[in-house]
């Protein structure tokens, strides 16, 4: 008989963020969404998959009005490609105030392809917030309203982020042995 703990898993090598730690950020986030936000049309919009986890937090520590939708994207998107969206949004953003809710910005080349793509759809606003912000690796100038937490420049897993579909269910943020990723 074998048990999974995911603090025991070998190929983690830390916690960078603790659970409490992110929860301590999405609360405070959700807080100046709030304020920001009184009175308009928030639509917000998360990027499948890793965003879907910190979308459910966030969604639930913002007190107002919110509609939530969802688009995804071809995986060979990172290293800055064309990127192909494989799942639009539901809903009209059209004269909305959208939130794009991101897990993690890396090079952001993902992200200034997409907001290109709903700017064309003319919102009444346009921001974004992201979690974690790998701000050393940045090659599109991005503006961002909302950022949890800067990180250093090292994969991370856990709390929506993966390592070939696995880790998203980890309530930490952690780093992997440089051997795990091969
Ligand atoms: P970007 O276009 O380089 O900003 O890539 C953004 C996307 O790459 C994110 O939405 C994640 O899906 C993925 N990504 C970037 N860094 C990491 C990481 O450290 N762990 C897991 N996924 C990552």
């Amino acid at each position: 008989m074998s048990h999974y703990h995911s603090v025991h898993d070998p190929a983690i090598e830390g916690i960078l963020v603790s659970a409490e730690g992110i929860a301590d950020i999405v609360e405070d986030l959700g807080r100046r969404i709030s304020a920001d936000y009184a009175g308009k049309d928030l639509a917000l919009v998360t990027v499948l998959r890793g965003g879907v986890i910190f979308l459910a937090d966030l969604c639930r520590a913002i007190d107002l009005p919110v509609t939530l939708d969802f688009m995804a994207i071809s995986a060979y998107s990172r290293g800055g490609g064309a990127v192909r969206i494989t799942k639009d949004l539901d809903d009209s953003i059209a004269g909305r105030d959208v939130l794009v809710v991101e897990d993690i910005i890396d090079t952001g080349l993902t992200l200034n392809y997409l907001l290109g793509v709903l700017r064309q759809r003319e919102p009444a606003s346009l921001a974004v917030c992201t979690l974690f912000d790998k701000e050393v690796r940045r090659l599109a100038d991005l503006p961002i309203e909302y950022r949890g937490k800067r990180i250093p420049d090292r994969f991370v897993v856990g709390y929506g982020l993966d390592l070939g579909g696995r880790y998203r269910n980890l309530p930490f943020l952690a780093s992997l042995h440089d051997e795990v990723m091969g």
